[in-house]
């Protein structure tokens, strides 16, 4: 691949419009979510006050109480509003384990963290805790989790879609059989939540947790189904707010986006968005596979969520992979915090019994309303760009591989190429050269150097680096994410 034709190609796209496919890490605020939550913005009275001001407010968290209630057919009693779908499944499997105080809990291999590492700190208690497996395509055994009931079993935790799979649990079936053993059922919906219909007047379900965040609402909101009659503890004390349940004056515009996310949801046809999403993910599947013929799903494409699909690419770095696509703006994920410097495999994809090379070698895709079948075209493109450009793309280092050894070594310079404004916003990476952003201030750097170029964010060094290789440069490596990068890794705040 020649230099000029990868500097062309690089600098398209970085002008180009960013191909957002991480919907199930979260999704983008929905443009009249955006619009709502300014026009209430001075909406200022707090909510617990009975003045004009302060009903108005309380007003608004009602009304979004009740479309919020309406995803799923529930009263709006029955919604406790949380800052989210963690918090929401700390509270139900907390509850539940204050309440019984020596009780047996079953949940799955495959549930979010959020559910997992509670499980964990119970076991640590002395609850004991029966993680169920699941098979190649992701699912749980029913004949299975039936046999692990005990007489002493007092919750179930089962989520709906995996958020990085996809695969679709059985939810009817599990709540049928936790209600003939009288066990309470909680199910983490937070992936399926408006994207599948799901009607708790017809699913005999106890808690089911949910994220605004995923819906195209604002970060930082979510909720809690709670049956009538079904017990909860609060986690949060020290108010009357969500009738004593979660103490804190209620996070106003957050609640507010929420509910105008949930309204603008239950307008959506669901069978018209379905397919929709299936056509985009059928779309990447087939030009994925005709880019890697030995490309292989991680789970089911037939029986899993049209919202995902997750990748074994045979012999390829995820992290590498992930990075190539991000200087070409598309966004996709590992399913594990790369960026952050662990590089550890999911557990969801080892739990399907991949090798730990394997998982790292995946990648997910999260589609979302926004996206369209073009999207998935320039990711094909994309795909194209990685086999004739891998091999020398690689010449960038994480921000973590920035080690001392590399620092002192007299051989290499690190060059900063950021604006004087945001050197004066987070300061300068330490010993290094800082440049001015112009090619004719780079062409001063020795040649017989190594070059480690960081600007803000990583597509421009790659550029930079494209474009001193093109002029004769040898050794030029760019920093993936960045400045940006760096000190989000080692938490640098000013
Ligand atoms: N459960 C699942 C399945 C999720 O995908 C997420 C978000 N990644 C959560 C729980 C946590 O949600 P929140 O970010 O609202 O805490």
């Amino acid at each position: 691949m020649r230099l000029a034709t990868r500097l062309v190609r690089n600098t398209i796209a970085w002008i180009r419009k960013t191909v957002y496919f991480d919907n199930n890490a979260t999704t983008p605020l929905d443009p009249n979510v955006k619009k709502f939550i300014a026009s209430i913005l001075s909406f200022y009275g707090n909510p617990s006050s009975i003045h004009s001001s302060g009903s108005r407010s309380r007003e608004l968290i009602e009304w979004a109480r009740q479309q919020v209630a309406g995803v799923i057919n529930a009263s709006p009693d029955e919604i406790v509003l949380t800052s989210g779908a963690t918090e929401a499944n700390n509270t139900v499997i907390k509850t539940v384990a204050a309440i019984k105080s020596k009780g047996h809990f079953i949940t799955s291999a495959i549930e979010h963290p959020s559910v997992l590492q509670v499980h964990k700190s119970l076991e640590k208690k002395g609850f004991p805790v029966t993680y169920l497996k699941v098979n190649k395509s992701g699912m749980i055994d029913l004949t299975k989790l039936t046999q692990a009931i005990r007489p002493d079993t007092v919750l179930i935790s089962i989520m709906h879609v995996n958020n990085e799979i996809g695969s679709i649990q059985p939810i009817e079936e599990i709540a049928q059989i936790a209600q003939k053993h009288s066990i309470l059922f909680h199910s983490d919906i937070v992936q399926s939540f408006s994207k599948f219909p799901i009607n708790v007047k017809e699913l005999p379900v106890d808690y089911l947790s949910f994220s605004a965040h995923k819906i195209y609402g604002p970060k930082g909101i979510g909720g809690l189904y709670v049956r009538e009659g079904r017990p909860l503890e609060p986690l949060i004390e020290g108010g009357h707010q969500e009738k004593t349940l979660r103490a804190g004056t209620e996070s106003l515009f957050n609640i507010a986006g929420f509910g105008k996310a949930a309204e603008i949801a239950r307008q959506v046809d669901l069978a018209v968005y379905r397919n929709n999403l299936l056509a985009i993910k059928k779309a990447l599947y087939e030009g994925i596979k005709s880019v890697f013929p030995d490309a292989q799903i991680n789970g089911d494409f037939e029986q899993g969520s049209p919202t995902t699909l997750n990748i074994f690419l045979p012999g390829v770095d995820n992290r590498e992979f992930i990075a190539f696509l991000d200087f070409y703006r598309i966004e996709v994920s590992t399913g594990s915090a790369c960026i952050s410097g662990s590089d550890e495999p999911s557990h969801v994809l080892l739990a399907l019994g991949l090798t730990p090379e394997e998982a790292l070698s995946s990648f997910r895709i999260g589609i979302g309303r926004f996206n369209t079948i073009s999207d998935a075209e320039s990711f094909i493109k994309i795909l194209h760009y990685f086999i004739s450009e891998s091999q020398d793309f690689f010449d960038y280092l994480f921000p973590q591989d920035l080690t001392p050894a590399i620092l002192s070594n007299p051989a290499m310079l690190v060059v900063e190429i950021r604006t004087a404004a945001q050197r004066k916003k987070f300061k300068s990476f330490p010993g290094a050269i800082i440049s001015e952003i112009s090619m004719s201030a780079l062409r001063k750097l020795p040649k017989d150097k190594s070059i480690i170029l960081m600007c803000e964010d990583g597509y421009l060094a790659n550029i930079y680096a494209l474009r001193l290789k093109n002029a004769g440069w040898k050794n030029v490596k760019a920093v993936f994410g960045g400045h940006r990068a760096w000190r989000t890794l080692y938490q640098i705040t000013e």
